[in-house]
């Protein structure tokens, strides 16, 4: 390391997504037994005939979660959960996960313990041993760092880059209730603040209020992929919102999709509460994240299996490169669809 004066360049200028690549395009990998490293899901590793899929993600008090909203019961469940999502997205069952955490001297054991009913009660209802972590002190805060490790038959790894011209696009439940729920706590501390004394008022809100503070991730899926013998071409779980995702499977896979608007799921509350909120609930749907819904295509000859195969949403299909990602609009226009993924950056 030399010390010589760096420049200075705001990482908001790349956002997550260029940083990522900025800093790890060069990266290679060098062993037989890493399969595929960065860029997907979760990372592939092979040892002997077992495939293992490994994926880790960071939660950071007041960027990703925010204690005056969220039960800190909820929020170890969740830090569980959307880890398994990434393993799920990989068409893999978990088995184990790490988790480390640092905390600031403002957190009691009790308020500890709390976290860890909520990371033991996902892990009993996912079938995952925590097996390992660090814990050590942080300056201001909390951060939560989780590790899942699965397990899959190589042959159905689903990787982000396998979709193909004439592949049916898939999802697996609703979308745009995570975000809404994230609204609806938003505005509800912006009350609170300006007047402790004020009563929530919460009702007929409590599917996306749910969404967002305790989502579940789609280990039923994978078990109905087993069951009808379907191996999805390509499939990622939705965590940046589903525009911002497709196209990395579009990216990865080389390819283009459209979308039919008419067809993507959205709940009939998050609807409503969309159009309080003077939001498009399309735009809800499409842009606002963490719904944690699997997101693939299957092959045309798999259409009849998937025909019966519940929550699964048919909702558009993939195309050549040249003909870009679109949305075909109910009203029968043609958009080039715009994704305004999560930029933690800026938040
Ligand atoms: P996801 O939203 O599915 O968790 P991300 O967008 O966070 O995926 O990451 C995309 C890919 O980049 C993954 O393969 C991930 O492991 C990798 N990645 C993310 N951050 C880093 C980093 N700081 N160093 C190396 N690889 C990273
Ligand atoms: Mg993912």
């Amino acid at each position: 390391m030399d010390n010589k004066e760096q420049k200075h360049t705001d990482v908001n200028t790349l956002g997550e997504f260029g940083l990522i690549e900025r800093l790890t395009s060069d990266v290679g990998t060098h062993h037989d037994t890493t399969v595929k490293g960065i860029g997907d899901d979760a990372a592939v590793l092979k040892y002997g005939s077992e495939h293992l899929v490994v994926s880790t993600d960071l939660l950071v008090e007041g960027i990703h979660f925010d204690l005056i909203y969220s039960p800190l019961k909820h929020l170890g469940y969740k830090a569980i959960v959307v880890n398994l999502s990434d393993i799920y997205a990989m068409n893999a069952t978990p088995q184990q996960v790490t988790v480390s955490v640092a905390i600031s001297s403002k957190y009691s054991i009790e308020a500890m313990e709390e976290l860890y009913a909520g990371i033991k009660e996902a892990c009993r209802r996912y079938d995952v041993d925590l097996v390992g972590g660090d814990t050590t002190s942080s300056p201001k805060g909390m951060t939560i760092s989780v590790t899942a490790i699965g397990k899959v038959d190589k042959d159905k790894i689903t990787y982000r880059s396998g979709a193909k011209k004439g592949d049916i696009v898939c999802v697996s439940g609703d979308l745009g209730s995570a975000y809404l729920g994230l609204q609806i706590l938003e505005r509800e501390k912006q009350l609170y603040l300006s007047n402790p004394g004020i009563q929530p008022d919460l009702e007929d809100q409590q599917y996306v209020l749910e969404r967002q503070l305790k989502p579940e991730a789609r280990k039923d899926m994978i078990a109905y992929f087993e069951k009808d013998k379907l191996v999805p071409t390509a499939m990622m779980d939705i965590s940046d919102g589903l525009a911002s995702d497709l196209m990395h499977i579009c990216k990865a896979s080389d390819v283009g999709a459209y979308l039919e608007e008419a067809k993507i799921p959205i709940n009939q509350q998050a609807q409503m509460l969309a159009i309080k909120f003077q939001l498009d609930p399309i735009t809800t749907a499409l842009n606002g994240g963490e719904d944690y819904e699997l997101l693939f295509t299957i092959d045309e000859k798999d259409l009849e299996k998937i025909r019966y195969m519940p929550s699964t949403y048919i909702i558009g299909e993939i195309t050549d490169k040249e003909d870009g990602i679109k949305l075909h609009t109910s009203g029968g226009n043609i958009h080039p669809l715009k994704a305004q993924g999560w930029t933690h950056f800026s938040e």
